[in-house]
């Protein structure tokens, strides 16, 4: 197991879950001083991606006690180390998923850091000096300049916070897939409406496509449409609807957590067409071959992204002004806040107010 290292004098209060109940606790802890390629980041903002879920309960199997979750981090730099260059105190910045890489193998070299052979997350890894990193469900974070961007000056910060997760996650799918900057007015699909799907509609309207959304939830639906902007709906257990849209999408990412077949939302690609990935059910996903053979689709997965690729993001968001749908909440109901994306009641993203400046629920 992992032990905290001398140099990790700095104690910072923050939340976290000690078990596999997932409830979560505030917890005090310690924080590496700040190197000299580090910032000090006081955090003003969390989102509660489900990822968070998924790890706090050990969905993964893969999860150190206590874990302090968080991985869609807005805040301000209080501190800078001596080789930093490009940010100085006082910035706006963001942190997401990543804390370290090898900075040396063909990955690294060409900013996908995320694809990495020794790529250490936010929290819940282990960095090089042997401490398990902690993420930002808590009032403070060092991290490595590297892996940290500037968010736009007109983007509000709670708003901002899940793009560091949510929104590049959906973000380079896109990208990889000529969606961003190519041909306008392709066919996108877009499954399960939560935190990385509703960023994803909003991508694929800003880049011109036409966005239908495939939701088990009908409730869903009029928002989807009025307020960001899907041209068309279909809930995923009406057969009808599924039957009606066969062989109609040119591009499908599947956002879903839970485990389901794949089988029905292949069947609504064109022939030639591609899903993508995202979802991390813990179990593994039905993945039949005759939709696959008949339409010669393709199935794809995609973690996140890299660093360089993720100031893009954000760039393109300042300047199109997109930001998360979220609903701020205090750490005091961290817990609330969980059990209700487990139940699927969130449009579409909670955010924790770790620095208590919103008037949060
Ligand atoms: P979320 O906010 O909970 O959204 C997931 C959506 O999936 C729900 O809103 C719901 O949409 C749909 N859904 C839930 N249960 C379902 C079920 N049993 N059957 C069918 N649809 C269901 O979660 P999120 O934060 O967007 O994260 C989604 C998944 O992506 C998680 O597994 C997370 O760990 C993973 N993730 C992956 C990456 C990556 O790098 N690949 C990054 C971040 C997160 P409808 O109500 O519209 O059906
Ligand atoms: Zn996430």
């Amino acid at each position: 197991m992992a032990q905290t290292t001398p140099n990790h004098t700095q104690t910072v209060s923050g939340w976290a879950a000690h078990d596999t109940t997932g409830k979560i606790t505030p917890y005090i802890f310690k924080r590496r001083e700040n190197g000299v390629n580090d910032v000090t980041i006081e955090i003003l903002y969390c989102g509660i991606c489900h990822t968070d879920l998924h790890q706090v309960r050990n969905d993964w199997g893969i999860t150190m006690y206590p874990i302090v979750p968080g991985h869609e981090i807005t805040g301000l730099i209080t501190k800078v180390g001596s080789n930093v260059k490009g940010f100085k105190v006082g910035d706006k910045v963001g942190v997401g998923c990543l804390a370290a890489s090898c900075l040396d193998c063909e990955f690294c070299n060409n900013s996908q850091e995320n694809y990495c052979d020794q790529v250490q997350f936010t929290y819940n890894g282990i960095f090089w000096d042997g401490s398990i990193t902690y993420g930002g469900y808590s009032k403070m974070l060092v991290a490595d300049h590297r892996y940290v961007v500037h968010i736009p000056e007109n983007l509000a910060m709670d708003a901002a916070a899940p793009l560091l997760c949510a929104g590049i996650t959906v973000f380079c799918p896109m990208k990889d897939n000529n969606l961003v900057g190519g041909a306008m007015g392709k066919k996108v699909g877009i499954v399960g409406l939560g935190g990385l799907g509703h960023v994803a509609v909003k991508f694929a309207k800003a880049f011109g496509h036409h966005v239908t959304v495939i939701s088990t939830s009908p409730s869903k639906q009029i928002e989807a449409k009025a307020r960001l902007g899907a041209d068309d709906f279909i809930v995923s257990t009406d057969d009808q609807q599924m039957q009606k849209a066969r062989r109609s999408l040119d591009f499908i990412l599947d956002t879903v957590s839970a485990k389901h077949s794949l089988g029905p939302i292949l069947e609504l690609l064109k022939v030639n067409g591609t899903l993508v990935f995202v979802g991390a059910p813990e179990k593994p996903i039905e993945l039949p071959s005759f939709p696959l053979i008949f339409g010669k689709r393709v199935v794809k997965g995609s973690m996140i992204g890299g660093m360089r690729e993720t100031q893009e993001m954000m760039d393109i968001c300042g300047k199109h002004n997109i930001t998360c749908d979220v609903e701020v909440i205090k750490p005091d109901n961290i817990n609330e806040a969980m059990d209700r994306l487990v139940r699927n009641d969130v449009r579409y993203r909670f955010v924790i107010d770790v620095a208590g400046n919103s008037s949060a629920r």
